[in-house]
């Protein structure tokens, strides 16, 4: 649940992580107050770089700190990873850049050198030369005259030379892939009709069409296994001598350098483990980064599951395969986390409160579920960020991907609240809400409430929204076929909304009054009625399935306010705003509205789905649009953000024994990718 809007944290929710137990004397880990703290790194083309603190840092014990330690340099020791399955081109192309970033007589000056650092930022955002959420290739504004002269001037050993490769040969083979367009333009191509592994530049297969691809691992799969391994997940599949064979990653195998520092660190990790099942769990990791075999990765993501006692935790591995265009192939990323308990008591309180909520839900009784159990999510704070989670990351996760686990073993659903924290921050100031509200109460009520009662419908939203309710006997669960995603996010969203303004939010100290969720009201009728317009594009529609929940029950609780104005949309100096005058009533249509969707979705009422999106979600009104647009362009806000780690420095005593760690927050952008190219970069 990325988005656009972000605005000033109350300092309640924030008081979280605040107690400083006793025993943890470690003076080096200390966590900067919110208002201390410049979340603001740098800013170019069309990013934003920010950090983010790790509160409760403090409040780790000393092995814990050692844990943490161990896993956030295995999160690093894997970064080369990534730029090698992003691209084939992208490793020696970052290290000629650097190269010529960090040579001593250039002039730093010209305007070929600051395109040059531009892009080479570009390359460290997106692990590689394809923008990291559009996909196509940058596009250089420096001259591909000054690249070869600068290139020329260097001396051979700062070149990623290939064995007996000139610089001739180099030129000849790198710079194509630079400056000409039509040369590897797009990472992963989606196109129907085009053979998508010959047409993307992503690095996981070699030689290989897509019918060949297709046919290799359908011949696989078989119907009748009900447990299946994740074929494909961790190699690259290439032809040799007219064969298809899989060049597995593992220790020994594929990508062998970076793994065995990666199983260094794990094992090191697993010495200190904190709980039985979190050992369990990383040794099993590391007997699969040795052996590439995915049963063992199987095993092991059943282990990680069962581990939720412990308070770090971690993602280190292959994970996700967005990368790929036939979604086999997975890419390496980290993400180190620990608990953050004081959050994650308000979703504990959720889970354990989940009857009462299905009882007293608006909608008919034949509807609700007789026995709910609310699913267990947790709030995390991040400490590490690597591979393919850095240096842009989503805000919440759940793994493991494998289906049959999630159904037999369940998942982890977390969310990352101080990334959350961190992109909020980042935009309070920006003038969004002074350009988007209706008057100065709604940018108090947003400045104040809008952090924590966003935070509070995340958990609502995924504690309970999506497993309340039940289908009535012998309704198809896919009736409501390609209008499913949005009716069962609206169903989720409507669960939230409705609830968030019950007093039993403040019986049971989710929230501080009852005047915190109009700021969640309010700005969920801004976004859905206006400023979510500013990620679509002039002329299109609205596709994606939560954006279009939110129109559709913006859109429907407006028209049903035609005659109360409960809410409204108001023009003032040609600038269209909503009006909420009376909230009450709003949750009342809302419920209103839950009751008519929990009906489509339990009697699997197709036509009724169909109708209900097209009139409402879908359509963009274009008077509308481009005015939201011209608003946002004048904010001058950065579309994409991204984050650097801090560092942290570990101390050891002359045994080798560790005795703490301090953390810094003060390394800048470029800083912190020539360091870890220097210190962490394992493939050759
Ligand atoms: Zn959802």
């Amino acid at each position: 649940m990325k988005r656009t809007v972000a605005i000033a944290m109350s300092a309640l929710m924030l008081a979280g992580c605040g107690q400083k137990p006793a025993e943890t004397a470690n003076s080096g880990l200390t966590t900067p107050e919110i208002g201390e703290f410049n979340y603001i790194v740098d800013r170019f083309a069309d990013m934003q770089i920010l950090r983010y603190r790790v509160p409760g840092i403090e409040n780790l014990t000393l092995r814990q700190q050692e844990m943490l330690y161990y896993l956030s340099e295995a999160a690093l020791s894997g970064r080369d990873i990534i730029y090698d399955q992003n691209c084939r081109y992208n490793l020696p192309i970052r290290r000629t850049l650097e190269s010529i970033y960090t040579a001593e007589n250039i002039d730093r000056e010209s305007a070929d050198f600051k395109a040059m650092e531009t892009y080479l930022k570009r390359v460290w955002v997106s692990n590689g030369i394809h923008h990291h959420y559009a996909g196509d290739k940058f596009r250089p504004e420096f001259s591909q005259a000054f690249f070869e002269n600068a290139v020329r001037s260097l001396p051979a050993d700062r070149l990623p030379l290939r064995e007996g490769q000139s610089v001739d040969e180099f030129l000849a083979e790198i710079t194509p892939v630079i400056f000409d367009p039509a040369v590897m333009p797009l990472h992963k191509n989606q196109a129907a009709g085009a053979d998508l592994l010959l047409t993307s530049a992503s690095n996981y297969y070699e030689g290989v069409t897509q019918a060949e691809a297709e046919a290799f691992y359908g011949a696989m799969q078989d119907p009748n296994d009900h447990e299946p391994i994740s074929y494909g997940l961790n190699s690259k599949l290439v032809k040799k001598d007219g064969k298809l064979v899989e060049e597995t990653y593992r220790v020994g195998g594929m990508y062998s350098a970076p793994m065995e520092k990666i199983v260094y660190w794990l094992e090191k990790a697993l010495a200190v483990a904190e709980t039985e099942p979190q050992r369990a769990a990383l040794e099993k990791l590391i007997s699969f980064y040795k052996s590439g075999n995915l049963e063992e990765f199987d095993e092991y993501a059943i282990l990680w599951v069962k581990d939720t006692q412990s308070l770090i935790d971690y993602v280190c591995g292959y994970t996700e395969t967005y990368g790929d265009p036939l979604g086999y192939k997975a890419s390496w990323e980290a993400l180190i986390n620990f608990k953050n308990l004081e959050a994650t008591k308000r979703t504990e309180t959720i889970s354990a409160n989940a009857q009462w909520f299905e009882n007293n839900s608006p909608t008919a009784p034949e509807f609700k579920k007789e026995e709910v159990k609310g699913v267990t999510a947790k709030v995390i704070t991040a400490a590490m960020l690597g591979g393919d989670c850095y240096p842009s990351v989503p805000i919440g996760i759940n793994l493991p991907n494998a289906n049959w686990i999630r159904a037999a073993h369940g998942s982890k659903s977390v969310t990352i609240e101080n990334l959350t924290e961190a992109y909020a921050e980042s935009e309070a100031g920006s003038g969004f809400d002074e350009e988007f509200s209706w008057s100065e109460t709604e940018v108090e009520l947003l400045k104040n409430y809008l952090v924590l009662t966003d935070n509070l419908h995340t958990d609502l939203h995924e504690c309970l929204g999506h497993g309340s309710g039940k289908l009535l006997p012998g309704v198809d669960p896919n009736a409501l076929k390609e209008y499913d995603a949005t009716i069962e996010e609206a169903r989720a969203d409507l669960f939230a909304l409705y609830f968030m303004a019950d007093k039993k939010m403040t019986e049971l100290g989710l929230l501080p009054n009852e005047e915190a969720y109009k700021a969640q009201y309010y700005d969920y009728f801004r976004n859905g009625l206006l400023t979510q317009l500013t990620r679509i594009e002039p002329g299109k529609n609205i596709e994606e399935s939560h954006m279009r929940n939110r129109q559709l029950i913006a859109k429907w609780v407006l028209e049903k306010s035609a005659d109360d104005k409960a809410v409204e949309l108001r023009q003032r100096d040609g600038k269209t705003f909503v009006v909420i005058n009376d909230y009450l009533l709003v949750q009342k249509h809302l419920g209103e509205l839950l009751a008519e969707i929990q009906r489509i979705k339990s009697t699997g009422d197709y036509a009724a789905a169909k109708a209900i999106v097209e009139n409402y979600a879908v359509k963009v009104d274009p008077q509308i649009h481009n005015e939201i647009l011209e608003r946002y362009a004048k904010l001058n806000l950065a579309p994409y953000k991204a984050f650097v780690n801090p560092v942290y420095t570990a101390s050891f005593d002359e045994n080798g024994k560790f005795t703490g760690m301090t953390i810094d927050y003060t390394e800048d952008f470029a800083a912190q990718h020539l360091r870890y190219s220097r210190d962490y970069s394992y493939l050759k």
